[in-house]
């Protein structure tokens, strides 16, 4: 079996790189057919032989027995050690996961002796697996008849298909494991398959769909799209509502809702402590979450919304809405409170994802105390004209006023006295 890789050779000894780098390699592994010995008998030996850009020719190395160690933790990532004792030096192999496993199986099935199919390889005259010119990196389909009829090169790190009428996304776009850039934008799509969150994507692009129609996001949710996604363009989608799962995408940095029917974003938005430039302009909004400037927004555009005095029904709706979603027993609530007052660090191995969710999600008041759930004495105003000083470029319709939601944890609240004599506040 021959699989093309990229391997960097380490000397256990000296501790020293034989290769500085990974590069591109051909690792084979078969048996050898030794000379007959005096009793006419000829013996199999088990070889691998790593074909390298400097060693042409290869280097051989001897299995049976000489295997020092196989470290294989990380195979579902496509990296796996090989270390030999003879000479004392470690293969550290990336390739392409399945065929990676694969490989590792056969070295397996060949360390007990084991007659494969794919051990019948003559490796004293095997070669290189010729390398391909250049492997494909992009992708641009801009009419039906350039989408590929035998599927997209695994290569691929950016993909483009616009403007086509795609109403469904296929399958094997979410098994594309090195594609980062995705844009998707002009077409019909009105769902994202779940596995899509399996990607590791940098940039997604899903402007003019129809995603507003069944609003489907599970695959938000995905972790490793969660820790990745930085720029995220849903503008011209149709969405009545802003996707509660948005709020989990650590890394977002850039977010484009332009052109829908939102009329409120939560309070749960300050959870996007790396959000940059946020876009919601030509939506339905009537005011903005206070929670606005816990983040750092350096460009906020929201040109063309429809912003409103105090409308009791509808500043109540969304505070429910804002704060329904935390259903904890009084006591993790004490303790929410406590890690958020104190500033205490914690993480997904810490605290249960319930509270990670309060802490970073729910409403706080001036103060800084958290509202998790709607209390009689949690009163809910609406400032006008908001602080919003953080914003370095605020696009507005200055004949509006810009309106923020505040939360207040009770009348008696200092922060809110305090703003009282700063603000107009609009009090039902
Ligand atoms: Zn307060």
């Amino acid at each position: 079996m021959k699989i093309l890789c990229e391997v960097q050779v380490l000397n256990r000894t000296t501790q020293a790189n034989r290769t500085p780098r990974p590069v591109k390699s051909t690792l084979a592994i078969g048996y050898k057919q030794s000379a007959r010995d005096s009793n006419g008998n000829s013996k199999k030996e088990l070889e691998m032989v790593l074909f390298t850009p400097q060693a042409k020719a290869g280097t051989r190395y001897k299995v049976l027995d000489n295997i020092h160690c196989v470290h294989t933790k990380f195979v579902l990532d496509g990296k796996a050690t090989i270390g030999f004792k003879q000479p004392a030096e470690n293969l550290l192999i990336k390739c392409d996961p399945i065929q990676l496993k694969g490989f590792l199986q056969t070295l397996k099935l060949g360390m007990e002796g084991k007659d494969a199919i794919n051990l019948r390889l003559n490796i004293a005259n095997t070669t290189a697996i010729p390398q391909k010119s250049q492997p494909q990196l992009r992708m641009t389909i801009n009419k039906r008849s350039e989408y590929p009829i035998k599927g997209f090169p695994r290569t691929l790190k950016s993909l483009t298909i616009k403007n086509i009428q795609l109403v469904k996304l296929s399958f094997e776009i979410c098994t594309l494991r090195n594609l980062t850039t995705l844009d998707i934008s002009g077409n019909k799509l009105t769902q994202i398959p779940k596995e899509f969150g399996r990607l590791s994507l940098t940039t997604l692009h899903l402007s003019n769909n129809a995603l507003g129609e069944l609003n489907d996001w599970c695959w938000l949710r995905g972790s490793n799209l969660r820790a990745s996604l930085c720029e995220l363009d849903l503008s011209d989608n149709g969405l009545k509502y802003f996707p509660p799962d948005l709020v989990k995408l650590d890394r977002l940095v850039t977010l484009n809702l332009n052109h829908n029917n939102l009329n409120y974003l939560p309070f749960a938005i300050r959870r996007l402590q790396k959000l940059r430039s946020l876009h919601v302009s030509s939506n339905k909004l009537e005011s903005l979450p206070a929670s606005i400037e816990d983040l750092h927004i350096e460009l906020l555009d929201v040109w063309g919304n429809c912003f409103k005095g105090f409308n009791m029904e509808a500043a109540r709706k969304q505070a429910k809405r804002s704060t329904d979603r935390y259903t904890p027993a009084p006591l993790w609530l004490q303790a929410a409170r406590t890690v958020a007052s104190q500033k205490l660090p914690y993480s997904e191995s810490t605290l249960p994802a319930i509270l990670i969710e309060l802490i970073s999600e729910a409403p706080t008041c001036l103060c800084g105390k958290l509202c998790y759930a709607m209390e009689a004495r949690d009163l809910l105003k609406r400032v006008m004209q908001p602080k919003f000083t953080n914003i370095k470029n605020l696009t507005y319709s200055r004949e509006h006023q810009i309106y923020a939601d505040v939360i207040i944890c009770g009348s008696n609240c200092a922060a809110y006295q305090q703003l009282k004599s700063l603000f107009t506040l609009l009090i039902p």
